[in-house]
């Protein structure tokens, strides 16, 4: 099988493929995350995950994109729901559609293996990308080796982020929230 997964940084990618390794699964790794901000904190995410490509070994595709503008253009409207309206529909549509260019099998995010992400979300929007795009969701409930892969990574010595990713969310670890951001609304997602 040929499987492009997307990965949401490097901490959370080592469980994820080594899993799918002992599946005898090798996974081509696909960097798409115009959702981290500020530019040096993009910048030391994405050379962690360099940096673990070289001693795990894996094929890293790199689409280097900072997308601040274009992200908070696209969230304004709806600060507390930006994650189901934009984030991850961004990220996982551009992963489906490389796919489609470039001849995959399957698709798989690390967004699976975070057990603070909106997990059912994800799932239900891979999915329905799965059934546009013709291309299958290889699905797996990584959260199983969560404490796991975060021992891999002290080990391994690489930069550990302290938030979920974009400005509001740094914001939010200093400022405690009414609401919690990553909810999904009654009214599902826009696009
Ligand atoms: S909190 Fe995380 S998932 Fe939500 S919009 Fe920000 S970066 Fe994306």
């Amino acid at each position: 099988m040929k499987l492009l997964m997307h990965a949401c940084c490097a901490p959370c990618s080592i469980y994820c493929i080594d899993s799918l390794r002992e599946e005898g699964i090798e996974p081509d790794i696909y960097w798409f995350n115009p959702n981290i901000h500020p530019y040096k904190e993009y910048e030391a995410r994405l050379n962690a995950l360099k940096e673990v490509s070289n001693i795990m070994d894996f094929n890293l595709i790199v689409e280097d994109n900072y997308g601040l503008d274009e992200f908070c253009k696209q969230v304004s409207d709806n600060i507390l729901a930006r994650c189901v309206n934009y984030c991850y529909p961004v990220r996982l549509r551009r992963v489906f559609e490389y796919a489609k260019e470039n001849g995959y099998d399957a698709v798989s995010t690390t967004l699976l293996y975070s057990i603070y992400q909106k997990h059912d979300f994800i799932k239900m929007y891979c999915e329905k990308l799965s059934k546009e795009y013709g291309i299958e969701f290889l699905y797996r409930d990584f959260r199983r080796g969560f404490y796991l892969g975060q021992r891999k990574a002290k080990e391994y010595g690489i930069y550990m982020q302290k938030y979920c990713g974009c400005i509001f969310s740094e914001e939010d670890r200093y400022v405690k929230k009414t609401k919690d951001p990553l909810s999904i609304p009654e009214d599902g997602f826009i696009e």
